[in-house]
């Protein structure tokens, strides 16, 4: 069977700006896949690209098989972008009713309400929702078609929590139903609970690729530093835990995937160390690190 989607050394540049950099990747059917990546890594470019609103400037995409367009044409494809509107005087139930009026072979009315859940708010006009609600009315309106595919954009962007949680739980029902799903986030938890892989994305590359925890255990990587007094950073390169040495302005930064061997071994090995400092690497660290390991090859 061919792959749901399909992106072959893709590029997309907007003037002197190389927002996606040649990116390889393929979704199999019935997956749920996070694009995860910090602000301006290239992941709604990449979306749009899939989505036919926009032209890579080098390589190829394929949806099932097709080109984007049509796939979209077909009806195959369901999606949710960042802040589209609706017209305010309609009630939720109406729009949903306009979404599947779009559609050849729409999903039954009552299913894609529960399924979205908004079933309870199917009266209420859409400028009277709350920022959650008005996310699971997009969300139906990404169902409408039954698409084989929903993309989703940053969906929980701006929702507080228990918003986020009905809407995933949303998502989850339509994703168990064996569709292909992918969002886009930049939360690693997000990406985490909900797909059943991460492809990390920054600087426009896929600079990681595999399940939630495989992907945790790269982002949760430490930083051990101490003071620079002569020593040649490299020459820490090869102790046990250290995934990578540089020296910054006066101190020595070893990236480590797990520290306390590493500062085991510091003091083992008779190193002179002083000021030491282990520090969590935070998410945006971490993908920074991923960007700058070359060797860090996708695993698919
Ligand atoms: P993300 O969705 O991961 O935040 P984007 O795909 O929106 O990333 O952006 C990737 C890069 O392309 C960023 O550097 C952004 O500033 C730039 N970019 C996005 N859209 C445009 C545009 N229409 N014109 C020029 N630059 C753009």
């Amino acid at each position: 069977m061919t792959d749901a989607v399909r992106l072959t050394s893709v590029a997309k540049n907007y003037g002197a700006v190389r927002a996606v950099d040649g990116v390889d990747l393929s979704i199999a059917r019935g997956q749920t896949v996070a694009l995860l990546g910090p602000n301006g890594a290239g992941k709604s470019t990449t979306i749009s690209m899939i989505l036919g609103l926009l032209t890579p400037t080098a390589g190829t995409v394929e949806v099932f098989g097709t080109s984007p367009a049509d796939a979209v044409r077909a009806g195959r494809v369901g999606a949710m972008l960042q802040e589209s509107g609706f017209p305010a005087s309609a009630t939720v139930r109406e729009l949903v009713e306009l979404a599947r009026s779009l559609y050849r072979d729409p999903l039954p009315l009552a299913e894609i309400m529960a399924t979205a859940d908004v079933a309870s708010i199917a009266d209420r006009r859409s400028d009277k929702l709350s920022g959650g609600q008005s996310q699971r009315l997009r969300f139906a309106f990404a169902l409408a078609g039954n698409p084989e595919l929903l993309i989703l954009d940053e969906p929980t962007a701006a929702l507080d929590v228990e918003s986020r949680q009905q809407f995933w739980a949303a998502m989850r029902r339509y994703a168990a139903t064996g569709r292909t799903v992918l969002f886009a986030t930049h939360y690693l938890e997000e990406a985490d609970d909900f797909a059943d892989r991460v492809i990390v994305i920054a600087r426009g590359r896929v600079v990681a690729d595999g399940s939630g925890t495989e992907i945790k255990k790269l982002a949760g990587g430490r930083t051990v530093s101490f003071d620079l007094t002569g020593q040649d950073p490299d020459a820490y390169a090869d102790l046990p835990g250290v995934v990578s040495a540089q020296a910054r302005g006066e101190r020595v930064l070893l990236r480590c995937d797990d520290s306390d061997v590493t500062v085991r071994a510091l003091f083992e090995g008779g190193h002179r160390v002083t000021n030491l400092e282990v520090t969590g690497a935070g998410l945006e660290e971490a993908f920074l690190t991923l960007t700058a390991t070359p060797e860090m090859e996708p695993a698919r």
